[in-house]
């Protein structure tokens, strides 16, 4: 049996409706900051319960974008987790600043516990990722915020539709960004990315950034970018989006079906799943013992499991300027040796997760 990483092909192999949308929206030629955008921004703000979203060309967009409302200048620190995708760590040097790094926990996001001291005088925001599907423990990072004084951007990329305490990840601060890019749990044909916020100035601010700093097609307000989503895309976006809260809820169960047998297996560690966490598992990652054997077997027996991340962003080449030695993140460098993941996408049949775990219950018995 072949269980595939990539479920794109069936995402849009057959999608008559929205290639019908695209027949429709393409001869009318609005594809700037068209139309079917300001409606996609629309159905964004009322699927996280904001007032507000902008869309723009990325997710890294998004964080650097929401970086600039703060103005954040060359030389200031940015506290963020170690063990993030590059984009996160990109949407900060991009602005000549410096990415301060905290360790992570178990459930992959940064320890909060480690925040309060890496800040410093220079320290100008803070950006919990809410990698994999987890969220950050937002309700003791606000704490910090607020007492520090320091503004929270929320990298949002991997979890849509996420919660602690019943409220949404993107939604604990004044940005939350997201990334609608191929390979996220909400996705269109290319990249694009949005920022939710319910604070007017941050809206309009980012509005202006997103297209030069144009106010209207004469005046250039502020000097800015352009960055703004292919109203193409938020064509596929309006086509998706109302399928969002589907696409959680079969994530989740295909998680729950692989953590119920996998906790049996001797070998395999499930991550914690703490109850007022809603975990919408971007990636469904277990610790592994022997993991790079188990790895090897998976691939040989046709199942595409992958590592994420093998080298953390901390240790690689391009770091190298901020002098950070292996050992410095010790829990991440631990995940880096025990962490797999397996496809849990909403596309899987019960087959291929029956598979899935027949083959990692095999490798240990
Ligand atoms: C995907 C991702 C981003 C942004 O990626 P884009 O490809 O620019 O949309 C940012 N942070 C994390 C953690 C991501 O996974």
């Amino acid at each position: 049996m072949k269980v595939r990483y990539s479920y794109l092909p069936q995402q849009f192999g057959n999608c008559p409706d929205l290639w019908r949308n695209l027949k429709k929206f393409v001869p009318t030629g609005d594809f700037t900051l068209g139309k079917p955008l300001l409606k996609f921004e629309n159905k964004f703000a009322k699927l996280m319960g904001t007032k507000y979203a902008v869309g723009v060309n990325s997710g890294t967009d998004a964080i650097k974008l929401s970086l600039k409302v703060l103005n954040i200048k060359p030389g200031d620190e940015i506290i963020t987790a170690a063990n993030t995708f590059v984009a996160t760590v990109g949407a900060i040097t991009e602005l000549n600043a410096i990415p301060v790094f905290v360790d992570c926990d178990d459930t992959f996001c940064m320890n909060v516990d480690l925040v309060e001291k890496k800040i410093t005088k220079k320290t100008k925001a803070i950006i919990p990722v809410h990698f994999t599907g987890y969220m950050t423990n937002m309700v003791k990072l606000k704490k910090i915020s607020k007492k520090y004084k320091i503004p929270i951007v929320e990298d949002a990329c991997q979890s849509i539709l996420a919660e602690i305490n019943g409220k949404k990840s993107g939604t604990w601060s004044n940005f939350g960004a997201f990334s609608m890019h191929p390979l996220k749990n909400i996705n269109v044909w290319s990249d694009a990315g949005m920022i939710v916020t319910s604070n007017k100035r941050i809206y309009e601010k980012l509005k202006l950034l997103r297209n030069h700093g144009l106010i209207d097609r004469d005046h250039v307000k502020i000097c800015g970018y352009n960055s703004r989503m292919d109203t193409l895309q938020a064509v596929v976006g309006n086509w998706i989006i109302p399928k969002a809260k589907s696409i959680a809820k079969q994530r989740i169960k295909n998680a729950k079906y692989l953590d119920n047998y996998f906790s049996k297996i001797d070998g395999i560690r499930v991550p914690p799943r703490p109850k007022n966490y809603k975990i919408v598992y971007h990636l469904y990652i277990v610790f592994a013992k022997n993991r790079d054997k188990l790895l090897k077997e998976c691939k040989k027996k046709g199942i595409e499991a992958k590592i994420h991340y093998p080298i953390p962003i901390y240790r690689q080449e391009a770091m190298k300027f901020l002098k950070h030695k292996k050992g410095d993140y010790p829990v991440t460098d631990k995940h880096c040796k025990e962490i797999i993941s397996f496809p849990c996408d909403q596309h899987l049949t019960k087959n291929q997760l029956n598979y899935i775990i027949k083959t990692v219950k095999d490798f240990y018995s």
